[in-house]
């Protein structure tokens, strides 16, 4: 099983720590000639019966409210060349602008989305709840993993997930 994974999100959320986490190897393309491709490889995972090739979709994860059409349809149509999305976001904040934002621009591309509710570690399960349900009264997940990229709390399980939508 191989494909390609988008991962998008706010600043901050935790994407690099996660990537650190579970990327053996760097590709060297990606800091040669950035500009030549719309989807940046940001690390790969091979594992004895998989590789995931995780890219940056430029663009989705700014919340620029005044992208025209055209550059909408430029970021969507990024998504739609790869096999998954892992939308993450933080799970010790409620749900803002720049997550709505970054929705919007998931909406109906057709791709899988997983949301991943990192940093867990912050907050009391009973919470998790709570900011699960505000997600999903929004949009329509394939999957919703929470997860601590720092601590690797769910990490596995969420690998195991995303192997299944290659
Ligand atoms: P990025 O901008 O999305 O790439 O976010 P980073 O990976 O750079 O993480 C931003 C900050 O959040 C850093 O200080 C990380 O150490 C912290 N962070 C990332 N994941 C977790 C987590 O699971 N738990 C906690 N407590 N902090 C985290
Ligand atoms: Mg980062």
């Amino acid at each position: 099983k191989s494909g390609f994974i988008s991962i998008i999100g706010r600043p901050n959320v935790g994407k690099s720590t996660f990537l650190n986490r579970v990327v053996g190897q760097k590709i060297a393309i990606m800091s040669d000639k950035p500009q030549t491709t719309r989807n940046k490889v940001q690390g790969v995972v091979t594992t004895e019966d998989s590789q995931m090739i995780f890219i940056d979709t430029p663009g989705i994860h700014k919340p620029k409210h005044k992208l025209g059409d055209f550059m909408m349809k430029v970021a969507r149509n990024t998504l739609k060349e790869v096999d998954l999305v892992l939308f993450m976001a933080n799970a010790d904040e409620s749900l803002g602008k720049g997550d709505e934002f970054i929705m919007e621009m998931l909406g109906d591309s057709g791709t899988p989305v997983i949301l991943v509710l990192n940093k867990i570690d912050l907050i009391h399960p009973d919470e998790l709840i709570g900011v699960i349900d505000s997600y999903r009264e929004r949009m329509d997940f394939a999957e919703i993993v929470p997860i601590s990229a720092l601590q690797g709390n769910n990490v596995d399980r969420l690998m195991d997930v995303i192997k299944g939508y290659l």
